[in-house]
C-alpha cells in the first residue's frame, strides 16, 4: 500500500547554508513558516479526511529546510503540536528531511521520544570535490556516519541524491547511487538537477561556467540509478521534482520533466524489449510484445519514442495487453 504524507514545508528556517541549487522559497512554492496552531488544524482536518484503515500508513512529514538544524524551541514546538495525532487509530509517526551534519546521538533520541520514524538526508553527492563546489557544507563521511547511527537508533533511513551537479560527470553520479547502496536506506529520492532562478547555480549556469550534461544523458543516467536502487530493495519514492507553476516558472535549465520518472520508466522496458530481441536466435524485423494493461503506456514510451527508437533502427514492435495480471511484459511472436 502507499505510504501517505501530511507535508508541511519549513523553507530555509534555520538554514546557514546556501547549497548552489538551492532556492527553498521557489521549490516549496510559499515562504510562511507553519507554527504549533498551523500544524494542530491541518492535522485535525486530515484526522477526518483520511480513513482510520489508512491512518497507520499516513506519516506526518516535516519537509522543505533543514529539520534537525532549526532552532530548538521550534522544533520543539512542531514535533510536540504532532503528538496528539499519532498513535492507535491515529497516524503511524513523524517523517523528518535534513543534513548528514545535523545528526547526533542527542538529537536523535529526541527525535525518538517524539515517535519520529523516518529520516530522510540529503546525501546529494557522495564525492566530496562536488559537495565542495555545490557549498553543500558537509562531506562524504559525514553521510556515512549519520546513515549508520540513524539505523543504530532504529530508525527507516531514506537518502536524496542529485543527478548532473555542478563538477560531477555520470561517473560520479553512478558511484554516488553505489555508495548509497552500501549504505543500504530503505528508500531514495533521486533529483536530477533542476536550475533555478536566484541561486548559485542558476549564475554558473548563465556564465557558461556550468554546462550540465544532456537531457537524454539524464534520463539514461538516471534509471540506471532507479535500477540499481530497486534491485538492491531500495524503493525509490520520489524520481524528479514535483511538477509546480513555481518550478516552472523559475526553471531556466536542466532536467525538469513533469513526469521524469515515466521517461526514466520508458527508458528501462526499451533497454528490456532489448535485451528480449538480442536473446533471439535469428534477426528480428517484427515483434509483438505483451504487456501488463498498467504498463502499456510506460513501454510505448511518451510521444511513442520506444516504438520509434524501434523503427529507427528496423524493428517493427507491436505492444499487445497481456489478460495476465502478474505479466509485466513478455516477447509473444517475432518474424
Ligand atoms: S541545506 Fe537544504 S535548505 Fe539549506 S541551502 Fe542547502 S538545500 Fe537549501
Amino acid at each position: 500500500m502507499a505510504k501517505i504524507n501530511i507535508s508541511f514545508f519549513i523553507p530555509h528556517v534555520g538554514c546557514p547554508h546556501k547549497c548552489s541549487f538551492c532556492n527553498q522559497n521557489s521549490i516549496t512554492g510559499q515562504s510562511k513558516i507553519p507554527h504549533a496552531e498551523d500544524i494542530k488544524s491541518t492535522l485535525n482536518k486530515a484526522m477526518n479526511e483520511i480513513d482510520k484503515s489508512d491512518r497507520e500508513n499516513t506519516e506526518i512529514s516535516f519537509f522543505g529546510g533543514s529539520f534537525t538544524a532549526i532552532k530548538r524551541e521550534y522544533m520543539i514546538e512542531l514535533l510536540s503540536s504532532a503528538q496528539p495525532f499519532i498513535g492507535k487509530g491515529k497516524f503511524s509517526g513523524i517523517r523528518i528531511s535534513t543534513r548528514p551534519d545535523y545528526i547526533d546521538k542527542d538529537i536523535l533520541t529526541l527525535l525518538r521520544d517524539n515517535h519520529v520514524t523516518t529520516i530522510e538526508l540529503g546525501c546529494q553527492s557522495m564525492n566530496n570535490e562536488v559537495l565542495t563546489a555545490n557549498e553543500r557544507g558537509h562531506t562524504r563521511q559525514d553521510v556515512i556516519n549519520a546513515s549508520e547511527l540513524i539505523k543504530e537508533f532504529g530508525f527507516r533511513l531514506g537518502l536524496q541524491m542529485m543527478v548532473g551537479l555542478y563538477k560531477s560527470t555520470p561517473e560520479i553520479d553512478m558511484y554516488t547511487a553505489e555508495e548509497i547502496v552500501k549504505l543500504s536506506p530503505n528508500e531514495a529520492r533521486i533529483y536530477p538537477v533542476v536550475i533555478m532562478e536566484n541561486t548559485r547555480l542558476g549564475d554558473l549556469f548563465k556564465s557558461g561556467e556550468y554546462v550540465p550534461f544532456s537531457f537524454e544523458c539524464a534520463v539514461k543516467l538516471s534509471s540506471k540509478i532507479l535500477s540499481l536502487f530497486e534491485k538492491n530493495g531500495i524503493a525509490v519514492i520520489k524520481l524528479g521534482l514535483h511538477a509546480s507553476e513555481v518550478v516552472e516558472k523559475d526553471c531556466i535549465g536542466g532536467f525538469y520533466h513533469p513526469a521524469f520518472r515515466e521517461l526514466c520508466e520508458s527508458e528501462l522496458y526499451k533497454n528490456e524489449i532489448i535485451q528480449m530481441l538480442q536473446s533471439c536466435s535469428k534477426n528480428v524485423r517484427k515483434a509483438v510484445i505483451s504487456v501488463s494493461p498498467k504498463f502499456v503506456s510506460k513501454v510505448i514510451g511518451q510521444k511513442r519514442s520506444n516504438i520509434e527508437y524501434f523503427k529507427s533502427i528496423g524493428i517493427d514492435i507491436k505492444v499487445v495487453q497481456s489478460d495476465r495480471q502478474k505479466e509485466k511484459i513478455r516477447l509473444i511472436k517475432t518474424e
